[in-house]
């Protein structure tokens, strides 16, 4: 069992960064403690098993940070999605809304076959947008998608609701 109060402490809460208004939850201080990266790796991928997907895809940056780590421990590949003009070879491209403007993802055409089953990993769930733009971009592929992982959701933001029947699933919940 994780102990979420534990891992929770290691969570730095930074106050208008980057920009008013904003709560920006830092996992730097989780990457930096032992114990507390084990403990949040080990509890992630506890709640992927379950899901048996056969690929990770991990949203870029901070999606990589967790995605490759869980991947392993499950013994199955990780596919990075990335910010545009990144990825080397053909990419599907997803669009999506920002509160002020547009942000892109882009995923190599040829990451995942059709019998793939793909999980989606990222740090936090806020609004939702990346996800679903996520999601959508994964399905391009041909391949099913099983769920959606978070270290953190923030529950008030309402993200989940945009990931439609998905599973969706967080280590930790913040208010
Ligand atoms: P959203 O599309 O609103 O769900 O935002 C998710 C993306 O933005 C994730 O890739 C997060 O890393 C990042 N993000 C959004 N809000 C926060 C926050 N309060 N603290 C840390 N990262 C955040």
């Amino acid at each position: 069992m994780t102990d979420t109060a534990a891992l929770r402490a290691t969570i730095r809460d930074i106050a208008d960064f980057p920009s008013p208004g904003i709560t920006f939850r830092d996992v730097t201080p989780l990457l930096g403690d032992a114990a507390a990266l084990q403990s949040a790796l080990s509890g992630l991928a506890d709640l992927a098993r379950p899901l048996s997907p056969t690929k990770i895809v991990g949203i870029e940056s901070r999606g990589f940070l967790f995605g490759v780590p869980v991947a392993d421990r499950l013994k199955i590949g990780f596919a990075p999605m990335r910010k545009p003009g990144k990825l080397p070879h053909t990419v599907h491209r997803e669009q999506y809304a920002l509160e002020y403007g547009t942000d892109t993802l882009e995923l190599h055409t040829d990451a995942f076959t059709a019998d793939d089953r793909v999980l989606v990993i990222d740090d936090v769930l806020a609004t939702g947008g990346t996800a679903e733009a996520a999601l959508k971009l994964v399905a391009r592929t041909g391949a099913t998608v099983v769920g959606a992982l978070f270290l953190l959701e923030l529950a008030a933001l309402g993200g989940r609701a945009r990931l439609g029947t998905h599973p969706v699933s967080a280590l930790l919940t913040y208010p």
